[in-house]
């Protein structure tokens, strides 16, 4: 993990949950392993919580959104 990937890392998890808004402190989740630039800001609920991305993904549904579209809400948060 270079310094830049990891610079932007953090800044990620300083962006709020890109699922359902929540702000604060949020996991970083990659939509590849290891592809840090892919990183997307989850809160718990949203992350590996039952109804998160790794559960059965009932707030993704509600919120309409895909991870395409949460990775560009991330990077609009942090960059926009
Ligand atoms: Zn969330
Ligand atoms: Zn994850």
């Amino acid at each position: 993990m270079s310094q830049a990937e990891r610079r932007h890392v953090e800044l990620v998890k300083e962006s709020g949950c890109a699922c359902c808004g929540a702000a604060g402190f949020v996991h970083a989740h990659e939509i590849e392993q290891g592809l840090w630039w892919t990183s997307i800001g989850l809160c718990p609920d949203c992350h590996t919580g039952p109804n998160g991305i790794h559960g059965d993904k009932t707030l993704w549904r509600i919120h309409k959104l895909n991870e395409i579209k949460a990775l560009n809400e991330t990077l609009r948060r942090v960059y926009g």
